[in-house]
């Protein structure tokens, strides 16, 4: 924070009302997460409400902790009774009192601030506009994608009165957030990127989309933008006018003319200023979206007073903007968090709370090199020594000169190496088996090596997981039902060919309440990877009763028989059994009918060793409207059996019966609970809401060979692709046995390359597929996309008369799972 303030100060800054202590504490910080608070007695609290979560609940274990003031909501019932040991200052809405305090304390910051936004690119722009301009003076930058309402806030604090400069990115997803973000930023220099011509949610049009975004810069005194996107620049010109814009194009007659020339392996951009004298710059990249990225920073370094010299230097020393955190599965059962080019205090702080977030490993390990960022050495290292205290890191691997000054501030078991070569050396005398690994470092020390020394051999085909989208699903299907229902997710079936344990710790961060499998040991291999949620289990058999009670599974009881036998178990065991009883209203798959409840009843008040934790029913139809009144009939029928029932209970189990599809078509009926499977992995079956969810998945393998071939020649099995005209074909690493299926054979299938439609010729072989490339630009080691964003699974399944449930569980396991937060 630019400003340490009192609780007082603060109180009246956010118009408050203040109980406890007024003076005593210095506040240099805040935070919202209570997982990764430093210096307790210096950091405010704000307690945020959203969907999955109540920061207030976490007060009391703050409080513990040592933190000195927080921020709640006024109708928190424990503030007074606690305000004899720490600061309470009550507001109608901690939100929008974060908002304040961070308007007041960019109010105080007096160099130029820049604010970007726009669709694409943003995250970029920030990171290598701070890059070029870091090197001339210190910035402040939002970290990763803080673009929020929460991030935005949280950038701001991290402004330091030092800082030459701040950039910040401001991302919106609906109508009237835009304001409440410029109302905090108030950037002097603005900067729009683009804006995608896609429907975006929230929006109900383009301009309405323009118009909300260019509020960011209703105060601004300068705004940058490309004249070829012609909507931006004439909206902007219409709203601010003339002098207040800076626009660049490719061609003359603007501000800035920006030529891009290409090499083979690099391009060249002509600059042209307004006094007509000119620079060349040279830049590491090819692709229209870099080029145009790189342009914006050239323009934002210019008006901010560098020479195009200083620019040039920095470009040159841009680093990749690596932007995800990458879970890959690593040797001898270890798993490696993928960080490598990250090298700043900000980013791992962010990393090291992802590791927190993992499935527990015996040990927690750090690999990390020198941090070559502006500032006091031997703060940082302290720094670095105390989060990594923080997040109980067990063992660091530090490699490099300077990193040795954070051995003595750590108190865990250390290893220190001169460079990545003596590591890379070295590293199987570290005896890494069952570890989670942190690797993270500058780029010149490569540290893509040691993840390639410690990452399990994959094949050319993985499947890579959004850990983000899985968020932004759950949170629509959350948004579908009201705060106090419960979600099972169901992750049978290896999370819909997902991953289980992984998929289901991310789960259990976002606050789910149930977990349901098909079988007992799917159940027991969640157990063993630490998942404490409850878990039921659709189809449990007789000789895993012993697995159900050792590893605290809760059956799902579907007949009178079966109830006896598991009622005679836990009474010979002495042991009580959480159970969920299944009502068959229409499926005819498995469950009790009407008929069965009164010897049900008799066998309940017989055994009540047995609970029942829950009664549910299964929809057939929830996904076609063609079925609405068979699925009422259903739902109704249930209502009726469940009352039959709960009258010989004496306690009420939790009733639920919506499926994916049902939340969106019957939330009339969400009951207590509701269970979400496919819609979780990205596809609305429904069709209701088409477009609102992200998938999750994509498939990806790569070309092991292009092949040049003549009119007339065959290809594959029983010579059933054959070349038109002269062509090329690619053979790619993925087969039926992989779960490409085999109905893709001979053009029903395609995939993507480098975004190009390619279809499959010939049959799909058991490892291997060839790809029909002629007149595309296909080399060896290409990336190729089987599914993912670009290719529906609905449209795939409906080319081979399927539907996305076979395809997305048909995925092998021999095919690698990865991870990552984008
Ligand atoms: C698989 C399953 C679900 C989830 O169905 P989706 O269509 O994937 O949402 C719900 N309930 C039961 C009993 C299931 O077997």
């Amino acid at each position: 924070m630019i400003q340490s303030l009192t609780p007082r100060q603060i109180t009246d800054i956010v118009q408050g009302q203040l109980l406890g202590p007024s003076e005593d504490a210095l506040i240099s910080m805040v935070s919202i997460d209570s997982r990764n608070i430093l210096q307790p007695d210096s950091t405010l609290f704000v307690a945020l409400k959203g969907a999955k979560f109540d920061g207030h609940t976490f007060v009391p274990s703050l409080l513990d902790l040592g933190v000195s003031c927080f921020l709640v909501k006024n109708d928190f019932p424990d503030a007074a009774s606690m305000s004899h040991r720490a600061s309470f200052i009550l507001v109608d809405n901690t939100h929008a009192a974060l908002h304040q305090l961070a308007a007041y304390q960019r109010s105080l910051f007096k160099n130029p601030l820049v604010g970007i936004t726009g669709s694409n690119g943003k995250t970029i722009v920030k990171e290598w506009l701070g890059q070029v301009l870091g090197r001339k003076f210190p910035v402040a930058k939002s970290p990763k994608s803080y673009n929020s309402q929460v991030g935005v806030p949280l950038s701001v604090f991290g402004i330091h009165a030092t800082d030459k400069a701040a950039i910040m990115e401001a991302g919106i997803s609906k109508q009237g957030e835009m304001s409440k973000l410029e109302a905090i930023l108030k950037p002097e220099i603005g900067i729009f990127t683009n804006i995608g011509t896609a429907h975006e949610e929230g929006f109900p049009s383009m301009e309405e989309k323009l118009k909300e975004k260019a509020l960011l810069f209703d105060h601004s005194k300068f705004v940058i933008c490309r004249k070829e996107h012609a909507a931006i620049h004439q909206h902007l010109l219409d709203k601010l006018g003339e002098e207040r814009l800076i626009v660049w194009s490719d061609d003359v007659g603007c501000d800035y003319t920006l030529t891009v020339r290409k090499d083979p392996d690099h391009a060249k951009i002509l600059l042209m200023r307004p006094d007509l004298s000119i620079f060349t710059f040279s830049v590491p990249f090819l692709d229209e979206a870099s080029l145009e990225n790189i342009r914006h920073v050239i323009v934002a370094s210019l008006t901010l007073g560098l020479e195009p010299t200083d620019i040039q230097e920095g470009i040159s020393h841009l680093k990749a903007v690596e932007m995800r955190l990458t879970l890959k599965p690593g040797i001898n059962d270890c798993l490696l968090i993928d960080d490598t080019y990250n090298n700043d205090l900000a980013g791992l702080r962010l990393a090291l709370d992802f590791m927190s977030a993992q499935r527990p490993k015996d040990r927690k390990v750090v690999i990390l090199s020198d941090m070559l960022q502006v500032g006091k050495p031997q703060e940082v290292y302290q720094k670095i020594a105390e989060l990594l205290q923080y997040h109980r890191v067990d063992f660091l691997v530090a490699v490099g000169q300077h990193i040795r000054q954070a051995l003595s501030h750590f108190q865990g078991e250390s290893r220190h190496f001169a460079d990545t070569k003596s590591l890379v050396a070295g590293i199987s005398e570290l005896n890494f088996e069952n570890d989670l690994i942190l690797i993270t470092g500058a780029r010149e020390f490569r540290f893509e090596q040691i993840v390639d020394r410690l990452q399990q051999r994959i094949h050319g085909t993985t499947l890579e997981i959004n850990l983000n989208a899985l968020t932004h699903n759950y949170n629509f299907y959350k948004s579908k039902i009201l705060p106090h229902t419960k979600i099972m997710v169901m992750v049978k079936a290896f999370a819909y060919g997902g991953g289980a344990a992984e998929i289901a710790n991310h789960l259990q961060q976002m606050g789910a309440d149930y977990l349901a499998v098909a079988y007992t040991d799917e159940g027991v291999a969640l157990r063993e990877a630490g998942i404490k949620l409850p878990i039921m289990v659709l189809n449990p058999v007789q000789e895993s009763f012993i697995h159900l009670q050792q590893f605290h599974l809760e059956p799902v009881v579907y007949s009178l028989d079966f109830f006896k036998q598991l009622g005679k178990y836990c009474r010979h065991q002495g042991t009580d059994m959480h159970i969920h009883l299944d009502f068959d209203t229409g499926m005819h798959r498995l469950g009790f009918e009407m008929e069965h409840l009164q010897d049900l009843k008799t066998l309940i008040i017989d055994f009540p060793e047995l609970r029942i934790a829950s009664m549910y029913t299964h929809l057939v139809g929830a996904d076609e409207e063609a079925h609405h009144d068979f699925s009422i009939r259903q739902l109704e029928d249930f209502l009726k059996m469940c009352s039959t029932l709960e009258s010989a209970l004496g306690y009420r189990p939790l009733r639920h019966a919506l499926n994916s599809a049902g939340i969106v078509r019957y939330p009339e009926y969400q009951m207590d609970m509701v269970r979400l499977g496919i819609g979780l992995y990205g596809v609305e079956v429904s069709g209701l809401y088409e477009g609102h969810l992200k998938p999750i998945s994509s498939l990806k393998t790569t070309v092991s060979q292009v092949k040049h071939l003549k009119a007339g020649e065959t290809i594959g099995y029983s010579r059933k692709g054959k070349m038109e005209q002269d062509g090329q074909i690619a053979t790619i690493a993925i087969g039926y046995a992989d779960g490409y299926d085999r109905r893709f054979s001979n053009g029903r299938g395609f995939v993507l390359i480098h975004g190009h439609h390619a279809p499959v010729i010939g049959n799909v072989c058991m490892d291997m597929t060839m790809l029909d490339v002629t007149g595309l630009e296909v080399r060896e080691g290409d990336e190729v996309l089987i599914y993912g964003p670009g290719i529906s699974l609905k449209e795939l399944a409906e080319r081979i008369g399927t539907i996305p449930y076979e395809l997305l569980t048909n995925i092998s396991s021999r095919v690698k799972r990865v991870y990552y937060l984008d």
